[in-house]
């Protein structure tokens, strides 16, 4: 039997009581935790040694459940820094969508297995991935075998758009709905369950009527999650106003896209009424701050949805637009942005960060019962962060040290079912140095290419 064993750290177990144990333990059976509790030092706890085929001595070390990156596009790993600063439209129309169009399915293997890295190296063990690049057939299989290579729990929402200003990455809903069918067959659960499929209409404003409401259809009737980003910014609005005379949150809920499976992503600009809407059919915010402060969209009212009881998870959304996914950082650019913006130190502790950055994310994705904390019965899915560096010790609160001072660096331990996928801060899975080098050479090729038509690809400062 496969018994391992995390043993004389930190342990935050991010159960109901938020009850920590210092020094504490955790032990698991396969992929699933048997233990949780206080470690003691005396050696009447030994037996627990020896019966792991694995064990790990956490001292120095917080150990904390797996983050859930709720939001992000793996495939931009290849286009973060072409420019910092470009508002959100201009940004797709010179960016994005010009690297999306030259980047061959490989390319999108070799950025979403970066990505994959990237955000286990941070403490995450399972993310959302937004797909909405649709060139080839075979660009959403990319992504998954990178998932699966990599070690991470993946769950892609296959997105689209009938819409889109790019009139290269339009799809029909013929070829949406028939691509996620076979998704859907061929991956979902796949890689032991690691692998999931979701829905993933673009956004409010690149999706027709049509295909929203048949997303809602195809939702309920396959209960899978869609993924929407939702009021990124006003202008979005502006033009939900303008074609049906609802806002953006209105609209989803009118075409039946909004349920207890929809994640709402950024919801930067709702009205009250809104936010009642997704407090009424219990759906889950994605909240990104980073990317929410990098292309200047605005400040999500977030300390009022926790307040009036939505679930609030938190994502780093896509490289293009952050310009990494370290989930570490994340919670300290939550915390931080609400305070600054409503003039309050008092908001989010660092407590109620980590719960929206695990038991919150955990409950977006519908994984409340088996994943989001560290408890019997639930994944082993684990990470340590090492406490015992410079710009961390000494530490008063472990919570306050993962909130404000660790991050993705402090990584040293990520564990997903039970296997060790990084250690030392290093993937066990990916020659990370290869996989780096290669991608960069690609990257180069594609900057000279889009060189002559996109000046921006041909600056280096
Ligand atoms: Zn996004």
């Amino acid at each position: 039997m496969s018994n391992k064993l995390i043993y004389n750290g930190t342990v935050l177990t991010m159960n109901a009581a938020n009850q920590i144990f210092k020094p504490g333990y955790v032990y698991m059976e396969h992929d699933v935790i048997k233990e949780v509790g206080e470690w003691k030092t005396d050696g009447s706890m030994d037996y627990l040694l020896a019966k792991s085929s694995y064990s790990y001595n956490a001292a120095g070390k917080v150990v904390i459940p797996g983050i859930i990156n709720g939001h992000t596009h793996l495939f931009q790993t290849f286009m973060r820094g072409v420019s910092d600063h470009s508002p959100l439209a201009q940004w797709l129309k010179e960016i994005i969508w010009p690297m999306s169009l030259a980047m061959e399915p490989e390319d999108f293997y070799l950025a979403a297995l970066i990505g994959c890295i990237e955000n286990l190296k941070s403490g995450a063990t399972y993310m959302m991935d937004h797909h909405y690049i649709h060139t080839y057939p075979e660009n959403d299989a990319s992504v998954l075998r990178a998932m699966v290579d990599s070690g991470i729990r993946g769950h892609l929402a296959r997105g689209g758009s009938d819409l889109a200003g790019e009139i290269r990455l339009r799809e029909t809903e013929e070829m949406i709905f028939g691509s996620t069918d076979r998704l859907l067959d061929e991956w979902d659960g796949a890689a032991s369950g690691r692998i999931r499929i979701a829905l993933g209409p673009l956004n409010l404003y690149g999706c027709s009527r049509g295909y929203l409401e048949k997303a809602a259809v195809f939702s309920q009737e396959r209960k899978l999650i869609s993924h929407v980003h939702v009021a990124e910014t006003r202008e979005q609005i502006d033009t939900t106003m303008a074609r049906y005379g609802l806002r953006n949150l209105e609209l989803l809920n009118e075409v039946g896209l909004l349920g207890e499976r929809t994640q709402v992503v950024h919801g930067v600009w709702l009205d009250d009424g809104e936010l009642e809407l997704i407090k009424a059919k219990q759906a889950s915010v994605i909240h990104c701050p980073v990317s929410n402060m990098y292309l200047a969209s605005g400040v999500a009212r977030v300390p009022e949805m926790l307040k009036m009881g939505i679930n609030v998870a938190l994502g780093t959304d896509g490289p293009g637009s952050n310009n990494c996914q370290d989930n570490l950082e994340v919670l300290k650019f939550t915390a931080c942005l609400h305070k600054v913006n409503e003039l309050d130190a008092t908001l989010l502790p660092p407590m109620d960060v980590l719960r929206m950055a695990t038991v919150n994310g955990a409950k977006a994705v519908g994984r409340s019962a088996d994943l989001g904390s560290l408890e019997p019965g639930k994944k082993a899915d684990i990470v340590t962060v090492d406490m015992l560096k410079a710009h961390i010790s000494p530490v008063h609160r472990a919570s306050s040290s993962l909130v404000y001072n660790a991050n993705g660096n402090d990584v040293d331990l990520v564990m997903v079912g039970g296997q060790v996928v990084v250690e030392h801060g290093r993937s066990t899975w990916i020659d990370e140095r290869e996989v780096l080098q290669r991608a960069q050479a690609r990257v180069d090729i594609l900057r000279s290419k889009l060189a002559g038509q996109y000046p921006i690809f041909a600056t280096i400062e």
